[in-house]
């Protein structure tokens, strides 16, 4: 039997780890979409945007056998403007930051406070992108996606996404079925957004009133939001990293009671009478890993909710860096922490241990 070949998957994951798949199509014409009920049977599918949410644990040894739908679809186009507010459909593969600018540049307000997020715009509504007090699902008016259940394009209102904190019908369905079943490719999203002096601003977020000077406008938000990212995350094109890597654990309010006794600053919020948020980066920081590195993996010095790819990390490193802080953090707090990126992975049993605290420590090489 003759071995299929392997496609790089390097420059389509943010960490930068040697990742490989053994098919992969790129979606760069919307006519592709003819052919896609040729492809509608093939199982497993991962649809890839930028991979900068994608935390991929494929080696050499045992690439994803997945098809990998690469999502390249370009164009901006404004479809109109009424009752003070302007319409603009933006394709799936267009760079969100780039198309963030591309607003801005003609005077169009909305999406300032999510400049610089990483990613694709075709991603962006899956977690339902947010940043500095905006949610992209405030500014959707609909999706347009291939359903691959349905064997058809499909028009998405806004209101039927689902849309939560980080989370979407997209998503939820990823979660459900597992990224091998997904059933929707997102190929283009419709903004509702505003002419700048009818724009909606969002200042009250720590950080972008203190910066403001004179009257708030969109330009000047984005240009602060800019500041700050720039200042607190790491530059992708150096330090390359998935952003945060853990959610904020949600723990029983008993257990948030006895952590209070024995860690009185620790920083609860969302508190109600059952459960309390903790903050993910205070709990890995009071633990001292900030700076901390296995191999070239490292958890990045300014923020300690993330992993960063020092060089030459491969997917070993980073998975016995993400472990030993997950026990360590089980055993000083009792709590599991969760991976936020979306974990593709062709070792089924390693990909579990990282979600499971039950679960046997797997740390084998690849
Ligand atoms: C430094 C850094 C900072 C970040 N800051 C923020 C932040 O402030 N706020 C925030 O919300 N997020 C943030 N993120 C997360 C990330 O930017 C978003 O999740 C982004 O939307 C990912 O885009 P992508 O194209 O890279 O998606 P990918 O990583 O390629 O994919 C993410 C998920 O979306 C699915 N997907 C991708 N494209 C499509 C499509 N066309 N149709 C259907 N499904 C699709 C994939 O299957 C996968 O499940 C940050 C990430 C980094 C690295």
């Amino acid at each position: 039997m003759t071995k299929p070949s392997l496609i790089k998957l390097e420059q389509f994951n943010g960490l930068k780890l040697k990742s490989y798949c053994t098919s992969l199509k790129k979606i760069n014409k919307l006519s592709i979409i003819n052919e896609l009920p040729d492809i509608v049977g093939i199982k497993p599918r991962l649809v890839l945007g930028h991979g900068s949410n994608i935390f991929f644990l494929s080696t050499k040894k045992k690439p994803l056998s997945s098809l990998v739908l690469l999502n390249q679809l370009k164009g901006i186009e404004k479809i109109e403007e009424k009752n003070k507010k302007i319409f603009i459909r933006c394709y799936a593969g267009e760079n969100w930051n780039d198309f963030v600018s591309w607003t801005l540049n003609r005077s169009i307000g909305g999406l300032e406070n999510l400049t610089l997020i990483p990613g694709s715009v075709g991603a962006a509504p899956v977690q339902n992108i947010g940043a500095y007090g905006v949610e992209i699902c405030n500014r959707i008016s609909s999706i347009n996606a291939w359903d691959f259940k349905l064997k058809k394009t499909v028009h998405i209102k806004a209101k039927d996404c689902l849309f939560g904190y980080r989370n979407s019908i997209f998503k939820q369905q990823m979660l459900e079925e597992g990224w091998q079943n997904t059933r929707y490719l997102i190929l283009y999203v419709d903004f509702k957004l505003w002419p700048e002096k009818n724009s909606p601003l969002i200042t009250s977020y720590s950080g972008i009133n203190e910066a403001l000077d004179g009257q708030p406008t969109p330009k000047k938000i984005s240009k602060i939001v800019k500041k700050i990212r720039t200042h607190k995350l790491p530059d992708l094109s150096k330090l390359p990293n998935i952003g945060s890597f853990f959610q904020n654990p949600t723990i029983q309010s008993s257990l948030a009671k006895k952590l209070k006794k024995k860690f009185p600053t620790i920083p609860e919020f969302e508190k109600t009478s059952c459960s309390s948020k903790l903050s993910a980066a205070w709990l890995i920081e009071k633990a001292n890993f900030k700076g901390y590195r296995i191999g070239d993996a490292g958890i990045y010095d300014k923020h300690s909710l993330i992993v960063v790819n020092h060089g030459k990390a491969c997917t070993y490193d980073v998975m016995k860096l993400t472990k030993k802080i997950q026990k360590t953090i089980f055993i000083k707090y009792g709590i599991w922490l969760i991976p936020e990126p979306n974990i593709i992975s062709s070792y089924e049993k390693i990909a579990y241990s990282l979600m499971n605290p039950m679960s046997q420590i797997y740390t084998q090489r690849g």
